[in-house]
C-alpha cells in the first residue's frame, strides 16, 4: 500500500543551518493495523507523517502509493491522494468552528464528490461514540469529543489510511485512551499511523512500532501473534539488519543470505547488525517486512471538488466576522458604484434613447408624429418643402400614413387679426398657423379630434376649421378683420366658439371663412403660467430666467404648431387652389444698423401680389414705380414706425412717445429714413442658391400708409416688400411643409420614428438632410443635446475614477478577509481540498459581496436617476427623461463588481492557495 524508500527531507530555514529531518528512511507499511511512529521530540515523526500524507514534499528518495511512484507528483496530486486515501487527524483537531459537527463531516464527503447523506453521517458518529451530536457546534464539545469529530471526519470518506499526529497530545489520559481505542477499532481494516512520544500507549495499542531518532529509523518491531499461536520462527532480513530467533538452526540458505548481507554492509561501509530475538519472550519482535504484501492495484485518485454550496457557505460565513467592515465596504463601494452608474448613464447619453423615453412618457402627451425636412451645411440651415419622394420615404420607414400639411409656416401668421395685439405679453397665445391641412371626417377620427361648434368645411370652398386653442387667442384678444365691401377694419370681442363661426381670416393674402371649431385634445396646461406673464414680470427676471422663459415659449409653439391644434383645417379640394395661388413668400430676414431692435423676418415678394393698388404707396423720392429695382424695398407704415421709433429713442421699446404722436395725429416725417440702409439676409433656399446666405444692402424707397386700401397693413403689418426673385420650386402655397400622423402606440414604432429622424439622407459630405421629428420633446432635446454631449465626455472620466475607487475598496476588503481565513484554508487543505477549492471559497465570498454591491448599486443608480429625472421634470419643467439606465449600465455594474471581485481575490488567494498545505496549516 504505502512504501517509502531512502526518504530524505531537509529543512532549509531562511536563517540558520539546514536540518536533515528525515535521513534515508525506508519503510513498508501494511494494508491494515496500527502503526506507531515513536520518538523523542524533534526526531522527525511529524515530518515523516506529513510527507507520507502529502502535506509536505520530500527532497529525495521515493514514496510509493499502491506501487505508484510519487516522484512526479505535483501538489495537486498529493492533495487528491490525501483526499482519496488519507484521513488526517491533528493534535489540535482542526475542525471548522463555523460548521456543525455534521457539516464538518459532510464537507469531507463532498470533497470526495460524494453526496452526504445523514444516515451515513450518523452511522459514523455512532462509530466514534458521538451519536446525536450532528447538529452541535464544535465550541460546545470537549477536547476528546472534538478529536473524535476529527476522527469521524477522517473516517467518513472510508480512507485506506488514517494518519494522526499526536492525537492524544491535547487530551488527558482517559480521553486519550478513548480516542486510541476508537482508532484501534478502525485499524482492524485500515492502516492507522499514529505519531506519538508516549511509549506506554504505543506498546499497549500498536501492532507495529517504528522508532525514530534524528531522522533515522532506529527500531522497527511488530507485535507477536497472540500467545498460543505458532510463530514462524524464521530469521528476519531487513535492509540494514538481520534478526535471528533464539534456538533457531540456520539453514544453508540462511548462511548464504547472512553472508550476502554482511558483504553488502561491508561494500557500503556500514555496520552489520545481527541480533537475536526471543521466540516468545517479548510482545514485539523485529518487523518482517518481506511478509508485507505490496498491492499494486486499484490506484485511482479522486480530485477534490468543494461544492459551490459549501464554498458559498464558507465564503458567507467569513462575512459574519467582519460585519462593520463589510457594511462600510459595501456602503462606500456602493456609493461610488452608484456614482459610477450615474456618471455612466450620463456618459452614455444618447439622443435617440432620451428622445424615445421622453416620447413614451405619457405625461408629456406627445400625440403626434410630425416630421419636417431639414437641410443643413456649415453655412446654411433651411426647412425645404417635402416632396412626394420624401413623404414616401417617411411612410415606408415609419409605417405610418402621414397627413400632408401645406403652406408656409411663416405665412400662417394671424396675429394681425387680433383686435388688440399688444395687450400685455402673450407668450402663451398662438399667432401662427403651422400650415393648412385638409380636414374631413376621417382625419378627425384618426386624430381623435371633435367638432365642438359648426361643421366640417364643404369641399372646394374656402371654409376652414380652427382649433379651440386658436379660438382661445381670439377670446383673449378679440377679432380684427377687414371688410372688403367698405375697405374698413372690423373689430369685435369673441366670447365663445359661436362668435368665431363665419368670421373671415385673411392670412397671407388669402381669405378663409371659419366654419367650425375643433377640440383636438391638445393639453397645454403646463404652460398656463405664461398666460399671466407681463413685460414687467420679464424685466424683473434674471437673465437665466428669461432664457428659460424663451425656451418654454418656443417649446409651447412646438406643441401648438406641430399638432392638429395649430393647423388651419381647410376644405378638401382647397389645397389645389392654395398651391396654384401666387402669394406672398418669405424671403429672408432684415436688420438695420441704425436701429438695433429692428429685426424682421417678414420680407416678402412681391409688390404686385401684396398690393392691389400700387398708387397708394408714398414714394420717398417722389417717383412712382410699378416694379422695384433689386436693391429697393417698401415698408408698411407699421414697420416704419417701429424703425423710426427705435432710431429716435434707442432705449424706448414700445415707446410712449410713439403712441403720443400717433394720438396727436402728427404726420410722420419720413425723411429720417431716407438714407437708411437695411441689411437683408436672403434665405438661399428661396432664391435657389444652396450654400451661403446672401446679404444684400437695401434702400427704402416707399412707405405704405396705414390707411391704404386692401387691408395690407392689417394682414401684413410686419412685412417689407421687395422684388427679389424666388426660385420656382420654392414658390406657391402648395408645398408640403410638414407631415403628421397620430403617435403610434407600439413602442417599437416609436423607436423607429426616433431612429428615422436621426438618419442623414444626404450623400454629400457638406450637407445633411434630416427628417426632423417635431414636438416639444425633440425641441428641448435638440437644445440640450450639445450640453449633454459635453457632460458625457466629462462624466466618462469621473465615472472611471469612481470605478477605480470602488475596486480598491473591494480589493482591500478581500485581502483582509483572506488573512482571517488562513486557518480554514489550512484545515481544508489537510482534509484534502486542492488550491482550486480555496479559490472557490474566496471567489464565493467575493461573489457574495459583488452581488450585494451590484444589487444595491443598480437599485441605487436606478433610484438616483429616477429622482433626478423627476426633479428635472418637476422643478425645471423639463419634458425629457434625461437619464436612462439601460442594459449597458446593468452590464457595466455587474462587470465591474465581478471583475473587481475576481481581480481583488485572485492575487492574495493565489498566494495562499499555492502554499504547501503544511505551511497553510502552520501559518495560522
Ligand atoms: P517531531 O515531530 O518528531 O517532534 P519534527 O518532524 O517536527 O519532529 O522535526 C524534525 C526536525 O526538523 C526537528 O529538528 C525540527 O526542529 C525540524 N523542523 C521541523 N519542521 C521544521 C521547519 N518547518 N523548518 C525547519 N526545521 C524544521
Ligand atoms: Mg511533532
Amino acid at each position: 500500500m504505502l512504501q517509502v524508500q531512502n526518504l530524505v527531507k531537509i529543512y532549509k530555514p531562511k536563517k540558520g543551518v539546514p536540518v536533515k529531518a528525515l535521513d534515508n528512511v525506508s519503510l513498508t507499511f501494511p494494508e491494515k493495523g496500527m502503526v506507531f511512529l515513536l520518538g523523542k521530540s524533534g526526531s522527525g515523526k511529524s515530518t515523516l507523517l506529513n510527507v507520507l500524507g502529502g502535506l509536505d514534499r520530500y527532497n529525495s528518495g521515493e514514496i510509493l502509493i499502491q506501487g505508484k511512484s510519487t516522484r512526479k507528483f505535483r501538489q495537486s496530486h498529493f492533495d487528491s491522494y490525501r483526499n482519496t486515501y488519507v484521513g488526517f487527524i491533528f493534535q489540535e483537531y482542526n475542525i471548522l468552528d463555523e460548521f456543525s459537527v455534521g457539516a464538518n463531516i459532510a464537507l469531507a464527503l463532498q470533497l470526495q464528490g460524494q453526496k452526504p447523506d445523514s444516515e451515513r453521517i450518523n452511522a459514523i458518529l455512532k462509530e466514534v461514540d458521538l451519536e446525536g451530536y450532528g447538529n452541535r457546534k464544535p465550541n460546545e464539545l470537549s477536547g476528546g469529543q472534538k478529536q473524535r469529530v476529527a476522527i469521524a471526519r477522517a473516517l467518513v470518506k472510508s480512507p485506506k489510511i488514517i494518519m494522526a499526529d499526536e492525537p492524544t497530545g491535547a487530551l488527558d489520559s482517559v480521553t486519550g485512551r478513548q480516542v486510541l481505542a476508537t482508532l484501534k477499532k478502525l485499524s482492524q481494516d485500515k492502516l492507522v499511523i499514529i505519531v506519538s512520544h508516549d511509549r506506554e500507549f504505543a506498546e499497549q495499542y500498536a501492532d507495529r512500532i517504528i522508532e525514530l531518532a534524528d531522522g533515522k529509523v532506529i527500531r522497527d518491531v511488530e507485535r507477536r501473534a497472540e500467545v498460543g499461536e505458532l510463530e514462524s520462527a524464521e530469521p528476519v532480513y531487513m535492509e540494514d539488519s538481520v534478526s535471528i530467533p533464539e534456538e533457531y538452526v540456520l539453514t544453508e540458505a540462511d548462511k548464504v543470505a547472512i553472508c550476502e548481507y554482511i558483504q553488502k554492509m561491508v561494500d557500503t561501509r556500514r555496520q552489520p547488525k545481527i541480533s537475536l530475538f526471543g521466540k516468545q519472550s517479548a510482545a514485539f519482535r523485529p518487523t518482517n517486512t518481506s511478509r508485507i504484501a505490496t498491492s499494486q492495484e486499484g490506484y485511482k485518485l479522486i480530485k477534490s471538488r468543494l461544492p459551490l454550496k459549501y464554498a458559498f457557505k464558507m465564503g458567507a460565513s467569513g462575512l459574519k466576522h467582519k460585519k462593520f467592515r463589510l457594511v462600510m465596504t459595501v456602503f462606500l463601494s456602493c456609493i461610488s458604484l452608484v456614482l459610477f452608474g450615474l456618471t455612466d448613464t450620463i456618459a452614455s447619453y444618447s439622443y435617440e434613447e432620451t428622445a424615445y423615453q421622453s416620447l413614451m412618457d405619457q405625461e408629456n402627451k406627445i400625440h403626434y408624429a410630425t416630421f419636417e425636412k431639414q437641410v443643413m451645411s456649415d453655412e446654411y440651415w433651411g426647412m425645404p418643402t417635402l416632396t412626394d419622394e420624401d413623404i414616401e420615404r417617411i411612410e415606408d420607414y415609419t409605417g405610418l400614413d402621414m397627413y400632408r400639411v401645406y403652406g408656409n409656416m411663416d405665412l400662417g401668421m394671424y396675429r394681425n387679426l387680433y383686435k388688440d395685439p399688444y395687450n400685455g405679453y402673450s407668450g402663451y397665445y398662438m399667432s401662427n398657423f403651422g400650415g393648412y391641412l385638409v380636414a374631413d371626417e376621417d382625419l378627425l377620427e384618426d386624430m381623435g379630434a371633435e367638432i365642438v361648434k359648426g361643421d366640417l368645411p364643404e369641399e372646394n370652398t374656402n371654409q376652414v376649421m380652427i382649433s379651440t386653442v386658436v379660438l382661445e387667442t381670439f377670446e383673449e384678444f378679440g377679432y380684427r378683420g377687414y371688410d372688403p365691401e367698405t375697405g374698413m377694419d372690423i373689430e369685435e370681442e369673441i366670447d365663445s366658439a359661436k362668435d368665431m363661426i363665419g368670421k373671415t381670416l385673411n392670412i397671407s393674402g388669402m381669405e378663409f371663412e371659419v366654419c367650425g371649431i375643433v377640440d383636438t385634445g391638445l393639453d397645454i396646461s403646463r404652460y398656463e403660467d405664461l398666460k399671466k406673464m407681463t413685460y414687467e414680470d420679464m424685466e424683473n427676471m434674471s437673465f437665466m430666467e428669461q432664457m428659460a422663459l424663451q425656451v418654454r415659449e418656443r417649446e409651447l409653439r412646438y406643441a401648438q404648431n406641430y399638432s392638429l391644434a395649430g393647423l388651419l383645417m381647410v376644405a378638401p379640394g382647397y389645397e389645389q387652389l392654395l398651391s396654384s395661388q401666387s402669394s406672398l413668400q418669405r424671403i429672408g430676414e432684415c436688420t438695420s444698423i441704425e436701429s438695433p431692435y429692428f429685426t424682421l423676418d417678414g420680407l416678402y415678394d412681391s409688390l404686385k401680389t401684396a398690393l392691389p393698388d400700387a398708387s397708394q404707396i408714398v414714394w420717398l423720392d417722389g417717383q412712382a414705380r410699378t416694379k422695384l429695382a433689386d436693391n429697393e424695398i417698401v415698408l408698411s407704415e407699421d414697420v416704419y414706425n417701429n424703425l423710426i421709433m427705435d432710431v429716435r429713442d434707442e432705449n424706448l421699446f414700445f415707446g410712449e412717445k410713439y403712441y403720443q404722436e400717433m394720438n396727436e395725429g402728427i404726420t410722420p416725417d419720413y425723411s429720417a429714413i431716407m438714407d437708411m440702409e437695411l441689411t437683408v439676409y436672403v434665405d438661399p433656399m428661396r432664391i435657389g442658391y444652396e450654400g451661403k446666405t446672401e446679404t444684400r444692402t437695401m434702400k427704402i424707397v416707399g412707405i405704405i400708409p396705414s390707411e391704404s386700401g386692401g387691408g395690407w397693413n392689417v394682414y401684413m403689418p410686419q412685412s417689407i416688400l421687395s422684388e427679389i426673385k424666388l426660385e420656382d420650386k420654392m414658390g406657391g402655397m402648395g408645398g408640403v411643409m410638414q407631415v403628421l400622423a397620430p403617435m403610434p402606440e407600439d413602442p417599437e414604432q416609436v423607436r423607429k420614428l426616433v431612429e428615422f429622424s436621426a438618419i442623414d439622407f444626404d450623400d454629400d459630405e457638406e450637407f445633411t438632410e434630416y427628417y426632423n421629428l417635431m414636438n416639444p420633446v425633440t425641441f428641448e432635446l435638440k437644445n440640450l443635446d450639445e450640453v449633454f454631449k459635453i457632460l458625457q465626455q466629462v462624466f466618462f472620466w469621473v465615472g472611471l475614477v469612481f470605478v477605480v475607487f470602488a475596486s480598491l475598496l473591494f480589493s482591500n476588503f478581500i485581502a483582509i478577509s483572506i488573512s482571517y481565513k488562513k486557518q480554514e484554508i489550512g484545515i481544508l487543505r489537510a482534509i484534502g481540498s486542492r488550491s482550486n477549492d480555496v479559490f472557490r471559497i474566496f471567489f464565493a465570498e467575493s461573489f457574495c459581496i459583488a452581488m450585494i454591491n451590484f444589487t444595491l448599486s443598480l437599485a441605487g443608480t436606478i433610484g438616483v436617476c429616477a429622482v433626478i429625472n423627476m426633479l428635472a421634470k418637476e422643478s425645471i419643467g423639463l419634458l425629457l427623461t434625461i437619464l436612462n439606465v439601460g442594459v449597458r449600465q446593468v452590464g457595466l455594474l455587474l462587470g465591474v463588481c465581478l471583475l473587481s471581485a475576481f481581480v481583488a481575490s485572485y492575487l492574495p488567494v493565489r498566494k495562499i492557495a499555492s502554499k504547501r498545505p503544511i505551511d497553510a496549516i502552520r501559518d495560522r
